[in-house]
């Protein structure tokens, strides 16, 4: 038997073929060798090259997909400076706040506004710059998990903060409140959007303007990053999927103190969190020591800004979260018939299909939209793409949403469903081969 190669022979072998750099290759042959499968290391570095950060094809019709990055965005910068820090008209060290957080101070109607790293940072910072030790009432309804361990008392303790719970699992009532600012000290509410799931019933909760009423400081958390209930970024009227959903403007105009959202929810912009409201709460928060943890980089910065300015400029169109989910669905159906039909893939139909907001916002909400429904799961073949392609299966057909792939992208689909069409017939072929 031959001696297997030694790890940085096999490195060496490697390279030809792979555009991974040698440390990398390293550790593949390393792994390789350990595993007895030097036969197989070009596959372990092609596996290894595979699930590099790369664009995918999301055809999910979930247009804010936690595994996907949420809300999609083009965004390119010059390998240049920048004037993040430079008060352009003194000369003197600016905020890299001051800019991005006038903009959207104006866009939510807000005195102030503020950048972080993401809503759940936002949270942790306004709690913090309240005062470590001091009570804040939150309602039993609105104790809310968002995916990836994002837990309102954990955060609020992390704050330093005390949590007072008010109410009860399915009605908080305005006296509630009132009695924790009685008896416990409370000096301000949070109210927290229950965003990914719903109580139904016999429920009641204190809207903002209720809280608005009661003399300290209404923290709203409307995680989704919804602006505008009005929309006036779309050609139309807001879209009936979207009712009920609670709105940065609304909220701040209903009395609340401050707003905190996503900035890569229903906002459409990189992941960031954002902070409305009072000027000197948005001050407060600035000043807190965590505010340098938390805050953003200029490229988050740059994005957020040209995301903000669309929306002042009412350009629903160049924010992509809006085009995709404000198509009308009868396009989306000639889309699919055209990209059948160029591709010639006779086993497809293109079929309704309901998308969905995704994100964690807007429970059981769906969208009506159309696309590509093939026999058989071909998740597999279409995510092992060199552009891979995100669909999902219902009842053993491969379904392709198309509202949440973009057009530039209809021709890249259409050639991995016709690819997979043909890998799995082949594969199959082979199975029943003698
Ligand atoms: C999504 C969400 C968060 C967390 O937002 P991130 O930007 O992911 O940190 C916090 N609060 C609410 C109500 C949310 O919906």
């Amino acid at each position: 038997m031959d001696r297997p190669p030694s790890v940085d022979q096999l490195a060496r072998r490697l390279a030809p073929s792979s555009p991974l750099p040698h440390p990398v290759l390293v550790e593949v042959a390393r792994e390789a060798i350990a595993s007895d499968r030097v036969a197989e290391a070009e596959e372990l570095a092609r596996r290894r090259e595979r699930v590099l950060l790369t664009p995918v094809v999301n055809a999910t019709g979930v247009l804010l997909h936690t595994n996907l990055g949420r809300a999609p965005l083009a965004h390119a910068v010059e390998a240049s400076y920048t004037n993040l820090e430079l008060d352009l008209e003194t000369g003197a060290r600016g905020s890299r706040q001051a800019v991005v957080g006038r903009l959207l101070a104006t866009a939510c109607g807000a005195e102030a506004a503020m950048v972080v790293n993401n809503c759940a940072s936002a949270v942790l910072l306004t709690l913090a710059a309240l005062g470590t030790g001091r009570a804040v009432a939150v309602s039993r309804g609105e104790l809310v998990e968002i995916g990836g361990a994002f837990r309102v008392p954990d955060v609020m303790a992390q704050s330093g903060v005390q949590l007072v719970e008010v109410g009860t699992t399915n009605r908080t009532r305005l006296a509630d409140y009132r009695r924790a600012i009685d008896e416990a000290g409370v000096v301000a509410t949070l109210k927290v959007h229950q965003s990914n799931y719903r109580i139904v019933g016999f429920t009641e909760d204190t809207a903002v303007a209720e809280l608005a009423t009661l003399g300290v400081p209404v923290l709203a958390d409307i995680g989704s990053g919804l602006l505008d209930a009005a929309c006036p970024w779309l050609d139309g009227p807001p879209p009936p999927w979207l009712a009920g959903e609670p709105a940065a403007r609304q909220t701040l105009a209903a009395g609340a103190d401050l707003v905190l959202f996503s900035g890569d929810k229903l906002f459409g912009g990189p992941q960031a969190g954002i902070i409305a409201g009072r000027a000197e709460l948005v001050a407060a928060c600035g000043r807190h020591p965590l505010a340098r943890a938390l805050r953003p980089g200029g490229l988050v910065l740059s994005a957020l800004q040209a995301i903000t300015l669309a929306y002042l400029r009412r350009d629903g169109q160049a924010v992509p979260f809006w085009r995709m989910a404000s198509l009308p669905a009868t396009g989306l159906r000639e889309r699919a018939a055209a990209m059948i039909d160029q591709a010639g893939l006779s086993d497809a139909r293109a079929v309704d299909t309901e998308s969905v907001p995704g994100g964690g916002t807007l429970p059981g909400v769906t969208i009506p939209s159309a696309g590509i429904r093939l026999p058989g799961d071909l998740t597999d073949a279409l995510r092992r793409r060199h552009r891979p392609v995100i669909a999902r299966v219902d009842n053993g057909a491969t379904i392709c949403d198309l509202r949440t792939v973009s057009p530039d992208d209809d021709r890249e689909l259409a050639d991995a469903l016709a690819g997979a069409l043909a890998d799995t017939a082949g594969r199959d072929h082979s199975r029943v081969a003698p």
